[in-house]
């Protein structure tokens, strides 16, 4: 007897900075289908493709951890036995415990990333167990997001920009590196909304995406060029006298030697290093000096490579010039995440670490996991809400270092990843569906509670509460690990802060999407509601102004100033890796239907003199591995610029390489970041024996 489906409400904890409202349709405890809700008003009832097709086989499919595991087979052979918790729990801890003996506690280090957004999932309890156990700090932000943020937080401090939806009231907005219809989707609603009111779209991407078809003007830019064309407008936009000069005097810290540095590219120049056309670069400054309220919404994609932190630097330095912020729709979509009353030490409990222990990038996780002279050498490692064998740089690096016999692994996933093939002791963990957690977002100024909307499948448990028991396993009597699901979402954030309108966190109902409201005070005195940088927040630099030159940055990286740097070229293509339409980076790679290889994207220019054909398996290759793909000839992309989805699994080849393999572990001008579209490579037709089927 089948009980009848009941809908209940979710919310989406995937890395993507939407952070959609769902919907659930429940029947015998098992999750049917996924919608998106009305709750949140911004993400309005749609939810992507994705979510939509893809969660009830990532939650019920055949790749779900129900039990713990126990290797029997090689490492990375996927070959394991079932055994209890309690089995799991105690070979973990007798065996992290002799590796801690022997060689101290930052011989074992965490290695997760952000497969939930949940602040409970994404990291609570488990920050307190490894600072308590004295573990290798990770510096996890450089794989992404790190650049950027830093970045940002130089020029302007942890205030957030404009919110999503105030793009509708833009008469222009600058799509920036932001490929909206596959990793912003809510983007577009506002977008639609803007044009339709008459406004300006530019879109700034190497691709022609969606977005850029259907833009005013479109800018196929060379990647890693954008610090370079963000420069050259700084100088055109005070050629054109369209800068604010009462804005600048009292706002903006460094701008005379910011206009020195700019003034080193002239249009001719901008032009040649962008690979644009010079029409193309004056019409779009023209509009930007002209179209006010005009908002810049940019994407990830831009700080991926050497110039990224520069390059961001340089784009959010344009409405401080311009005198773009103060109104509703002007300045810059960013930061949104500096919008919520989060409480991150309070519940990660940095105070727990000892004094002196070591952080460890986490780009240079697999060579310090190779290197024999590292003191102490990392012998016991926890991965978590990561797949780092399909999401790091240098995949083949990684393997080798994962398949280090001496290493002791703890795997904690949803599903059977190609990095949970890795490990010793895998642990099932729970979906978002199974489990309470809060979700502030990175891209809408709106918090979230979701309740489990089914019980856990299998045996699997929320992560808070696998690393309560690793917590008791070692001994931890402190109460911070006793501390419930409940009280630790009133510890993510503080329910004294105005913005949360007297809701305690863990009361917050689901049936509501909290905005994250600017009280009205001295600072606001007409009481708007939403956040406007330079009407109702302002700057918290150092020196309480926009710091287009920042001593902070210059101490840390010698780089007061944005800066250019040309890319050694190698190999002759540029391999750039963007989000897929099918999975969110290797999430859902799971499902059947990501069991195909994503295509490369190649002009025919790229095509025609290395003899290859439409629908042919190429070969990707530099020095670091070897890729095959099926090949799509489109004009979409630029000569000399191909593109390959990131995320894909080893299930989608011959030779378990996707494009992390070709992609250097080289770092970006600002937070020591991940350069994934630096990748350099040649493309050949591949041998018949590497044929892909798909
Ligand atoms: S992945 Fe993004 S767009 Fe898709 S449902 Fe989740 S938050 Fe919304």
């Amino acid at each position: 007897m089948f009980s009848k489906p009941d809908m209940k409400a979710s919310v989406c904890p995937l890395d993507c900075p939407d952070t959609c409202s769902l919907s659930v349709t429940v029947a015998d405890n098992r999750v049917v289908k996924v919608r998106g809700s009305r709750v949140n008003p911004h993400t309005a009832g749609a939810v992507c493709s994705k979510v939509a097709n893809y969660y009830p086989e990532f939650v019920h499919g055949a790749d779900r951890l129900l039990t713990p595991l126990k290797r029997t087979g090689e490492k990375g052979s996927g070959q394991f036995e079932a055994i209890s918790w309690a089995e799991a729990i105690t070979t973990i801890h007798n065996q992290v415990k002799a590796k801690i003996d022997a060689f101290g506690a930052q011989t074992v280090l965490p290695l997760n990333y952000a497969g939930p957004h949940g602040l409970l999932a994404g990291e609570s309890l488990s920050a307190r167990f490894f600072h308590k156990l004295g573990a290798s700090l990770l510096s996890r932000r450089p794989l992404c997001g790190g650049i950027r943020s830093e970045a940002y937080k130089a020029t302007y401090g942890s205030v957030p920009g404009i919110a999503l939806q105030q793009v509708a009231k833009s008469k222009m907005i600058i799509v920036w590196g932001n490929n909206a219809s596959v990793s912003n989707l809510h983007l577009l609603r506002q977008l639609n909304k803007a044009r339709r009111k008459g406004a300006r779209i530019v879109a700034v991407d190497p691709k022609r995406t969606q977005v850029a078809e259907q833009a005013d003007l479109h800018l196929a830019i060379k990647p890693g060029t954008d610090v370079v064309l963000a420069l050259y407008m700084a100088q055109a936009l005070e050629q054109l006298k369209a800068v604010d000069q009462n804005f600048i005097n009292k706002h903006v810290l460094g701008y005379d030697d910011y206009q020195k540095m700019a003034a080193r590219y002239s249009l001719q120049d901008t032009a040649r290093i962008c690979g644009l056309a010079q029409a193309d670069i004056k019409q779009m400054v023209n509009w930007y000096a002209t179209l006010a309220p005009a908002a810049i919404a940019w994407g990830n994609g831009l700080e991926r490579n050497r110039n990224g932190g520069s390059s961001i630097r340089a784009i959010a330095a344009l409405p401080a010039i311009a005198g773009k912020w103060g109104v509703e729709g002007g300045g810059l979509v960013a930061a949104a995440s500096n919008a919520f009353p989060t409480t991150t030490s309070l519940l990660t409990r940095p105070d727990l670490v000892p004094p002196e222990t070591r952080s460890v990038n986490i780009l240079d996780v697999s060579n310090l996991l190779l290197d024999a002279d590292l003191t102490p050498p990392i012998n016991a490692l926890f991965i978590y809400n990561h797949n780092p064998v399909i999401v790091h740089p240098n995949q083949n690096l990684m393997k080798r270092a994962l398949a280090r016999g001496d290493l002791f692994t703890i795997g904690i996933d949803i599903v059977m990843t190609d990095s949970m093939k890795y490990a010793d002791i895998v642990l099932p963990a729970c979906s978002h569906f199974e489990h309470d957690d809060i979700f502030a977002s990175y891209g809408l100024q709106y918090l979230q509670r979701a309740e489990a909307v089914i019980p856990p499948v299998g045996e699997s448990l929320p992560n808070t509460e696998i690393f309560r028991r690793l917590a008791s396993a070692f001994g931890f009597k402190d109460d911070c690990f006793k501390t419930s699901d409940l009280d630790l979402m009133n510890e993510a954030l503080d329910a004294q802060d105005p913005r949360m309108k007297g809701h305690k966190p863990s009361t917050l109902p689901t049936d509501l999407a909290l905005k994250m409201s600017v009280p009205a005070d001295v600072t606001n005195p007409d009481g708007t509601d939403e956040p406007i940088l330079f009407k109702n927040v302002f700057p918290d630099t150092p020196s309480g102004k926009v710091e287009l030159y920042s001593q902070a940055l210059k101490d840390r990286y010698n780089l007061p100033l944005p800066r250019y740097q040309p890319i050694n070229a190698d190999f002759p293509l540029n391999l750039i890796s963007p989000s897929s339409n099918k999975r969110i980076t290797s999430t859902f790679g799971s499902v059947s239907d990501c069991d195909a290889s994503p295509v490369l994207e190649m002009h025919p220019d790229d095509a025609l003199p290395r003899n290859l054909v439409d629908g042919m398996t190429v070969k990707l290759s530099n020095d670091l591995g070897e890729v095959f793909l099926p090949l799509k000839i489109t004009d979409a992309v630029k000569p000399g610029c191909i593109f390959s989805s990131k995320g894909a699994w080893f299930k989608t080849t011959l030779n378990q390489q996707t494009v992390s393999a070709l992609a250097p572990t080289s770092k970006a001008d600002l937070a020591h970041g991940a350069c994934f579209n630096d990748t350099l490579v040649e493309v050949s037709e591949a041998p018949a024996s590497m044929t892909l089927s798909n």
